[in-house]
């Protein structure tokens, strides 16, 4: 057994080269959505055979490339599916950012680049544990299978085609997902599962062209269609009201209750983050934790029609306007499912005209709260964290969990990562402190040491 210090001495051996390879991933331009990836897939496979991996690559008709890196251990009846991804989101606002996105650069000890948090930080701080790993183990006791995604920005829309196809090649006991976080107060935090995502387009077209708005005494308004079609998915509240939207919804188990009453939340940071007296409905304390992750939402994303420059008027009667919805589902609703019922509740209430095209869908995951790695994960973080590990039953945002969790029956746990609330995911200036890289690189090393330690579930 390896204790903390000897791991995080190890790191710190290796702290420099470790940071280069980051620095390396990070200067690697790869927005899916703009075709870009290649040269992140050669830099990874690169990366992955000289780490000592057999290495493939995963695709089916149209989709990027997923690569599969695998780590022979010396039992082959163990393995371990470590899942993150190469691709990042647009760079968009440019102007923004206070280093260009793929140059990384170091400000007040963080690393400013593109993909820096999500999700290139996790990817590569777990190579170099695998390399610690050995250097103070010797060989791994179990498989590791290291599964990299090109599409994770794009909703993974192949994914479970992937996972389908390569179902075999897949086999694993355990998959250790993208990346918990640490909160704004530096607490680390984990998650068994994900909520789901059904992201629709409605369009209204009322009148063949636009027209004079004088004539809307007579003829019939889009805008007005379409907003008093989406008012009626919700109730005052913000409550879903779809027929049939809830009935599949399963509520917390007593130990998922348990974990809700003990999540850190807070209210008062986050009122004034927003500039808001209250929540919503008023909630506070453990409601507003339970509504977080067990009530699902119908949240309008945007809204286009008619005459929109900002101080400018021109009187017209739109011809046609569409909005985007997401809706944010919970276990074990089924975005399939809920598309259908969003085409009936329309219909039945007598907006059957109205075009719904479905974007994306990921369902909801969870998994089960005692599986091997949950538990080594779990031990290991009480021994490396100076705070109590936080235990989200599953996180309020989506991610392509359902494919590996439910598609191939994997246990999937997310532990703590480098990423932080305020590492500006998806925004100019993402970043991750370096501290929290090379902890996150120790700390995987202490959970890879504990799962081989831990007696399967
Ligand atoms: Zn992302």
């Amino acid at each position: 057994m390896t204790d903390a210090q000897k791991i995080r001495d190890a790191v710190s051996r290796s702290s420099g080269r470790f940071l280069g390879h980051l620095e390396q991933a990070c200067a690697i331009p790869s927005v899916g959505t703009e075709g870009q990836g290649i040269e992140m897939i050669a830099w990874l496979e690169n990366r992955l055979v000289e780490l000592g991996a057999t290495v493939s690559r995963l695709s089916v008709p149209g989709s990027p490339v997923a690569i599969l890196g695998e780590f022979a251990g010396t039992d082959p009846g163990r393995t371990l599916m470590i899942y993150d991804h190469y691709d990042v989101q647009p760079v968009d606002p440019l102007n923004l950012w206070l280093s260009p996105p793929f140059e990384p650069t170091i400000r007040d000890g963080k690393l400013f680049a593109r993909g820096a948090a999500d999700n290139k930080g996790d990817l590569v701080a777990r190579l170099c544990a695998l390399e610690v790993f050995r250097e103070l183990n010797g060989e791994l006791p179990f498989t590791v299978k290291f599964l990299i995604e090109g599409e994770e920005e794009a909703g993974s829309v192949y994914f479970e085609r992937i996972c389908q196809a390569f179902a075999e090649q897949l086999k694993a006991d355990d998959c250790v997902w993208e990346g918990g976080w640490m909160d704004l107060d530096g607490r680390p935090e984990m998650y068994y599962g994900c909520k789901g995502l059904l992201y629709v387009e409605l369009r209204c077209r009322a009148i063949s062209g636009d027209q004079h708005s004088s004539i809307a005494v007579y003829a019939p308004s889009a805008p007005w269609r379409l907003l008093r079609a989406i008012n009626s998915f919700t109730d005052d509240d913000g409550n879903v009201v779809i027929d049939g939207f809830h009935d599949k919804i399963v509520p917390p188990g007593p130990r998922e209750s348990e974990l809700i009453e003990r999540i850190p939340f807070n209210e008062q940071a986050m009122l004034k983050r927003l500039g808001i007296a209250e929540f919503n409905r008023g909630l506070t304390g453990p409601a507003l934790t339970h509504a977080l992750l067990y009530s699902p939402t119908a949240n309008i994303d945007g809204f286009e029609t008619g005459y929109t420059v900002p101080g400018g008027q021109k009187t017209v009667l739109p011809a046609e306007a569409m909005a985007k919805v997401d809706f944010r589902l919970v276990p074990d609703q089924d975005g399939t499912e809920i598309a259908g019922l969003v085409r009936k509740h329309l219909k039945d209430r007598g907006f059957g005209d109205i075009e719904v095209s479905v974007l994306s869908h990921e369902n909801p995951s969870r998994s089960p709260l005692d599986s091997t790695l949950g538990r080594a994960a779990e031990a290991a973080a009480a021994e490396w964290f100076k705070d109590r590990v936080t235990i989200y039953p599953y996180m309020w945002a989506t991610g392509p969990m359902f494919p590996i969790a439910q598609g191939l029956g994997i246990p999937i746990c997310s532990p703590p990562g480098v990423g932080r609330p305020d590492s500006n995911l998806h925004a100019p200036n993402e970043h991750v402190h370096v501290a929290d890289f090379y902890d996150i690189i120790g700390y995987t090393v202490a959970y890879l040491e504990e799962y081989g330690r831990t007696e399967p579930s």
